[in-house]
């Protein structure tokens, strides 16, 4: 009640407590999402969901192993424990 504020005008000391840990939170989990993110190893493109099926074994996205579904294959039948020598 009162006072209006705009919201581009809020500072830290307008948050109530649960507020400001609910960001220092959403920073925490931002920051650890950011390390997750490592890039593809052949594109570079930053990727959380990369697979160890390079041709040597190189950490890639999804996109990459489509551009090589014979590497790729080759490599998840070896992670799979199907170790070909
Ligand atoms: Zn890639």
């Amino acid at each position: 009640m009162g006072r209006k504020r705009e919201p581009e005008k809020l500072t830290m000391e307008d948050l109530s407590p649960e507020d400001q840990r609910e960001l220092s939170e959403r920073a925490l989990r931002s920051a650890v999402a950011q390390m997750i993110r490592a890039p593809c190893e052949l594109c570079g493109t930053p990727n959380k969901e990369l697979r160890p099926y390079g041709p040597k074994g190189e950490r890639i996205c999804f996109q990459c192993g489509m551009k090589n579904e014979a590497a790729t294959t080759r490599q998840f039948r070896r992670s799979l424990g199907e170790d070909m020598n």
